[in-house]
This record gives structure tokens, C-alpha cells and sequence, in this order.
């Protein structure tokens, strides 16, 4: 600390005034606190605080929206958070057609400010996250399927480094730390600044919803859906053009999404998979692209006002994702529904569970964007089970856990190798299971040579951060 002082780097322990509520992770059900926090408003103060850290054997993380499932942007008591929330601005070049974005961003201020110029790039569903800790591990949302992941917009970014230097990171500039920075950032250094290539929104969006809530008890009925849709979204005529979810939760059951294409081609293409679910109600709203965004978060407000005390939750979730090649058989999802069901019924209105189409025809979630440490691009579905934790939260944690194991059971199953999504990263997985679900065996080797050549002290760290290679 003595050396943050020195460098007039001002800083936020216990017992100040602000600790408590810089020191409240997103996700309350988790316990540690930092040791210190800095909130920068200049890149130089970031690199004395790195520094700093390495010479008091502090570990470093940066927090950018501070969304981390298991608070790791919230560190514990070895740990110097340093809170990017007064360095995230946004601008866009009209001549290069290019944003760029600093590290703390957030994803509704960002689709704000682009949105003026009738741009985008794809992103998650929640204004508040971080777009650093958002698309340094993967990021999806109801565009990513016509665009690509939230990662596959960086063109480049600034980074600071293990010794404190500001590095750039492209696919020709210190390739290695980019390629490690795009989809295991948290390990390598902290993004101070993206480059981003944007697309053009499309003038209208198609929202919409099949409500099948009337099935929500039945298992072979939900099993009888999902089958159709998953052959639907396989099917040739399927498009790019979908962003779609199916989602169950007490006495709830809907397929809905949103359609960027003209109202025929939807018809055409979506309302055949639906056909043998009859009687259906089905709700279709046209809007626009800024309004589907605001839609997409549950009507909440794109801007996030960087000081105002952030939304919080309480909750316990697991996710694994189905691989595209072996999608699951009617008679596997049923078994499936009827676990949800039995587990369900204990904790009755504590669980949503979210299947989000990322593959079928034509998603370009598969498609070749460069180098990234991303293994999991040949998925068909994110399976989340989130289960609320305020009351009864080792019920709610038992019931998450056996929904997810019964899925995670049938793809075992089905296929030798599948990953889990790490934007809802779990908590509960060692180090070793996080590397092998998360990044997958080859990725993780080439990462841990790259960790060695940039962070060889280990400065940046967390229970699930890539390790040094291990000297033979
Ligand atoms: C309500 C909610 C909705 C969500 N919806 C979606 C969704 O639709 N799609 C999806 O893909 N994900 C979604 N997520 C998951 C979200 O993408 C991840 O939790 C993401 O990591 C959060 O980023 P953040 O910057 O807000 O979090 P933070 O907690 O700030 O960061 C997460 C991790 O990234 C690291 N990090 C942060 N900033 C930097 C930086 N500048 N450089 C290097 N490392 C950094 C942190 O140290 C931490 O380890 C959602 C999460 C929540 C809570």
C-alpha cells in the first residue's frame, strides 16, 4: 500500500467509506472481499497498481462490470481489485466504421452510443455487464448466431501487462497474448482499451414468443417440442437470422427469440416447427433494433450510470453446453424434463432454466473470425439452470445441480468431449475441471506456455486462472 501512496495512486481499503459497497460482488451468495480496490481515471495509475501489487505480493483483477458469476472481480483478502468503472467510455469512427471502447464499458452504454450511428455488434443480454469481461470470455447473445461472439468484434486492444507495461495485442501485434486475451483474459492482463469492428443493425426486428406453458408439467410434451425445434433449427431452411431461447421455469414453458429478417421469411421458416405443439398462443411484436435491445433486457434501461449502486443478485447456476454433432434424442430430453420436473417441484419458483440456440444452420458462432482460446464453437445449445438462493439455498443448490447432472449425464453419453460456457462460470469447479470445461486440454497447454512469457509471477489470478507450465 505504501508503495500505491508513493505514486499517489489512491486506493480503497476496509473501513473506508466507499469499501462496502465497491466490495459487494453482483452475485451476493458469494463471501470474500478484496483487500484493496483502486478506481483509476487514467491508464498510468492502472500500471503503478500492478506494479505495486507485484512488489507486495498482492494478486491482481480487474473488474469491468463487475457481473462475474463467482465474483472474481471481486477477489479476497490477497487480492487488489482495480474497478475500471471512470475509464469506460465509448466512441465511433463513421470513416473507419470502427468503436472504440475502454475496459470498463458497459454493454447498454455501448449499444447506446453505437446505436446512434445505426451499429452494433453482438452482445449478451444484460446492459450492466462488462464488455472486458463480457467478450474476453466468448460473449453471446440473440445476434451472436448472424455475427459472431462479442469476441470475434475485437480488432485489437491495449493491455496492461504483468511488469505494468501498455502493450498492444492484434492478430500481428504480440499475437500470443491476444489470441490468450480472447477467451481467458482474466489470466494475462487487463484490457484497458478495444477496438472493435461494428455492423450495420437491420431497419426492424421480429419479436417472438410461443408460449406452450400448458406443457409445463408434462415431460414428454416438453420433450415432443424440443425435439422439433432442435430438428428445425438443423434443418436446411433454417437461417443465420435467429436468435432464439427455449425456457422453463414453475408452470412456465416458451420458445422465443428474435427474428432480424422480413415477417414472410419467418413464417415460412419458424411457425412449421411450432406446428405440431397446437395449440400454441403466439405473440409477434415488430420493433425496432435499439428497442429489441432494451426488449432483450427485460425492458430495463440501456444506460448505466457509472455510479449509481448496481442491481444485485442472489443465485446458484450451472450450465453445459450440447455439442452440435450429437444433439439429445426425444427420449433423453424427456428423461431429462422429468428430473427437472421431480427437482423442480422442491423448490417451486426459484429455478429458470435457458436453453439458448448458439449453433444450427448457418450460425456463424462456427465461423473461422482468427485465433482465439475458444474450444466450444461447435455447440448446438447453452443449457443454464439458475436457481434463486435468498430462501432455502441448499435446496435450491441440490435441485440446480441434479437438473444439470441428469443433462450433462446424456451428453456424456452421446460424445467424448463437451465444454460448459464460461461466461457463466462456475464456482464450484476446481481449477483442473474449469481448464478441461472451460478452454479444453490443447488450449490450456498453449495458454499455460503463454501465462509463463507474460505473467511468469502469476499476478493476474483467480481460483480458475490459467497456471504457470510446469517445469519438466
Ligand atoms: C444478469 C446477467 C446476464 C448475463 N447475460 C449474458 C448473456 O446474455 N450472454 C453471455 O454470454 N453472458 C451473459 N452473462 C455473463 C457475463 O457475460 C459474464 O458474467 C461476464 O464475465 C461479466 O463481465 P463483467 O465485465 O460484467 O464482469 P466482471 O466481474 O467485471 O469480470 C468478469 C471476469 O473478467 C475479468 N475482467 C474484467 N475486466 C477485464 C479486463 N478489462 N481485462 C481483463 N480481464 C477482465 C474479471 O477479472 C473477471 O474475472 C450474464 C451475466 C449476468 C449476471
Amino acid at each position: 500500500m505504501s508503495c500505491l501512496q508513493k505514486n499517489r495512486v489512491e486506493f480503497i481499503a476496509q473501513g473506508d467509506a466507499k469499501y462496502n459497497e465497491l466490495s459487494t460482488p453482483y452475485n451476493t451468495r458469494i463471501r470474500t472481499r478484496p483487500r484493496i480496490i483502486i478506481t483509476p481515471n487514467r491508464v498510468s495509475d492502472i500500471q503503478y497498481a500492478v506494479v505495486c501489487a507485484q512488489r507486495e505480493g498482492f494478486k491482481v483483477q480487474p473488474r469491468a462490470g463487475g457481473h462475474s458469476y463467482a465474483g472474481y472481480s471481486t477477489g479476497d483478502a490477497n487480492t487488489l481489485i482495480i474497478d475500471l468503472r471512470y475509464i469506460s467510455n465509448v466512441e465511433y469512427d463513421p470513416r473507419s466504421r470502427k468503436a472504440f471502447a475502454f475496459g470498463g464499458a458497459r454493454l447498454g452504454n455501448l449499444g447506446l452510443k453505437l446505436g446512434a450511428d445505426g451499429k452494433a455488434i453482438s452482445h449478451g443480454d444484460c446492459p450492466g455487464v462488462g464488455l472486458a469481461g463480457h467478450s474476453l470470455h466468448g460473449g453471446f447473445g440473440y445476434t451472436s448466431r448472424m455475427w459472431g461472439l462479442s469476441t470475434d468484434h475485437i480488432l485489437s486492444m491495449k493491455v496492461v501487462t504483468a511488469t505494468g507495461d501498455l502493450v498492444s495485442a492484434s492478430p500481428k501485434l504480440n499475437s500470443d497474448l491476444f489470441y490468450a486475451m480472447k477467451g481467458a483474459g482474466d489470466s494475462f492482463g487487463i484490457a484497458v482499451e478495444f477496438e472493435l469492428k461494428t455492423r450495420t443493425v437491420p431497419d426492424k426486428v421480429l419479436r417472438f414468443i410461443f408460449d406452450l406453458a400448458r406443457y409445463s408439467r408434462d415431460a414428454k410434451r416438453m420433450a415432443d417440442v424440443f425435439v422439433n425445434v432442435q430438428a428445425c433449427v438443423q434443418s436446411r431452411s433454417f437461417g443465420d437470422n435467429y436468435g432464439l431461447t427455449i425456457r422453463l421455469a414453475t408452470d412456465a414453458f416458451r420458445v422465443a427469440g428474435y427474428f432480424y429478417g422480413k415477417e414472410a421469411d419467418f413464417q415460412r421458416t419458424m411457425l412449421p416447427c411450432l406446428s405440431k405443439a397446437a395449440p400454441v398462443t403466439i405473440t409477434i411484436e415488430e420493433q425496432s433494433f435499439s428497442r429489441s435491445l432494451s426488449s432483450i433486457a427485460g425492458d430495463a434501461p440501456l444506460r448505466r450510470f457509472i455510479d449509481a449502486p448496481g442491481a444485485k443478485s442472489n443465485f446458484y447456476a450451472k450450465s453445459v453446453m450440447i455439442p452440435e454433432q450429437r444433439p439429445l434424442n426425444k427420449a433423453q430430453m424427456q428423461d431429462y424434463f422429468r428430473t427437472v420436473l421431480e427437482a423442480g417441484a422442491r423448490v417451486p419458483n426459484q429455478f429458470v432454466i435457458t436453453f439458448r440456440l448458439m449453433g444450427g444452420t448457418g450460425s456463424h458462432v462456427k465461423k473461422d473470425y482468427g485465433d482465439t482460446s475458444i474450444p466450444w464453437r461447435d455447440t448446438l445449445w447453452i443449457a443454464q439452470h439458475d436457481g434463486q438462493t435468498q430462501r432455502n439455498p441448499r435446496d435450491v443448490a441440490r435441485a440446480i445441480t441434479a437438473m444439470n447432472d441428469q443433462l450433462e449425464g446424456s451428453i456424456q453419453r452421446n460424445v467424448a468431449t463437451y465444454f460448459m460456457f464460461p461466461p457463466f462460470i462456475d464456482p464450484d469447479l476446481t481449477r483442473e475441471e474449469s481448464h478441461k470445461m472451460y478452454l479444453g486440454d490443447e488450449h490450456s497447454r498453449r495458454l499455460q506456455r503463454i501465462k509463463t512469457k507474460w505473467d511468469p509471477t502469476n499476478v493476474f489470478s483467480n481460483p480458475q486462472s490459467v497456471q504457470l507450465e510446469r517445469r519438466r
